[in-house]
């Protein structure tokens, strides 16, 4: 794949842009320009980087921030401990649904890409404070995305902690439920601050090349988190990394996916690329709908789909 084909996929999709809508629910979201299309293509093999568009416009990292979360929270539990307190099952449910917690028989999370799973993930992560823990995820961030130069951004940070009545109450839920430990206000402070770091499609085709390369960063042959970690977050991912659509993405797609209302798409094709998308305009379900449509296009071109 060279930019300029890249540069003709953008060009194609470029028109979905205006048929989707920012996330509104978040006002910082909703005054984003809408008419941008950005896409970073990282080689494992080769350690090339592709890029085209609006591949460097920063943007919120949003539910993509799921990811490196649930990473972090496995790193420092074990990946059986984790897997105690949520369920890695698709969901039928929007992404801020307390219903995601309420029709499986345990009564814990569906699975960690959904709010009240994400939130349950987030309580996981150590530190004694929630400083130390919002800084020892963003270190683990800079690690993985590799850019020291990642940070939160304030206006979205502060626009998701006042609008953020949704994600309270599945908070509280899950503590009224004893899913959580620890006080719901410090637990909150580090999701919403999570969901606000301000990333790049370079950032994020660089985290999925890890996924992609069974944890070990492909930039300097060292090992970041275990090869089965890896495999567990590609596999929810593939299941359940794009809210109530999932299962489209995953038939007409075929690479695990994440999505972030920011924007951002995240995709990984094992031991090949990763692959990081921008597009703010978002469908019903919360997913970027030209990104998406920019990321079937790329996985065809390249041939990527896991399922052939
Ligand atoms: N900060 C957003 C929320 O919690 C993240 C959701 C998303 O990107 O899907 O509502």
């Amino acid at each position: 794949m060279n930019v300029e084909t890249l540069d003709e996929l953008i060009a194609k999709n470029k028109v979905y842009c205006s048929m989707g809508a920012n996330a509104s629910y978040i006002p910082a979201l909703a005054s984003v320009n809408p008419n941008q299309l950005g896409i970073s293509l990282y080689h494992i093999e080769s350690k090339e980087l592709i890029s085209a568009g609006d591949a460097l416009v920063k943007f919120a990292i949003e539910s993509m921030s799921k990811v490196p979360a649930l990473l972090l929270a496995i790193e420092d539990n074990g990946l059986t401990t984790v897997l105690e307190h949520i369920n890695t099952e698709a969901t039928g449910f929007a992404f801020n649904s307390p219903l995601n917690m309420e029709i499986n028989h345990d009564k814990h999370p569906l699975n960690p890409f959904v709010n009240i799973g994400a939130i349950e993930t987030t309580s996981l992560i150590k530190g004694n404070s929630p400083d130390t823990r919002f800084s020892r995820l963003l270190t683990f961030v800079k690690e993985i995305c590799h850019d020291e130069s990642i940070s939160l951004n304030e206006e979205i940070y502060e626009s998701e902690s006042k609008t953020g009545d949704i994600n309270r109450s599945l908070a509280y839920y899950l503590k009224g439920n004893h899913m959580l430990s620890g006080d719901v206000d410090s637990i909150l402070e580090v999701y919403f601050k999570q969901c606000s770091l301000n990333v790049t499609t370079v950032n994020i085709a660089m985290m999925a090349s890890v996924l992609g390369n069974k944890g070990v960063k492909p930039w300097d042959n060292k090992r970041l988190i275990s090869e089965e970690s890896a495999t567990l977050v590609k596999s929810v991912m593939t299941t359940a990394g794009l809210y109530d659509e999932s299962g489209e993405f995953s038939a007409h797609v075929g690479i695990p996916g994440k999505s972030g209302v920011g924007g951002g798409l995240m995709g990984v094709a094992p031991n090949k690329y990763g692959i990081g998308v921008f597009s703010p305009p978002l469908d019903k379900s919360g997913n970027s709908l030209a990104g998406m449509k920019l990321l079937k296009d790329v996985v065809e071109e390249l041939s990527l789909n896991i399922f052939n």
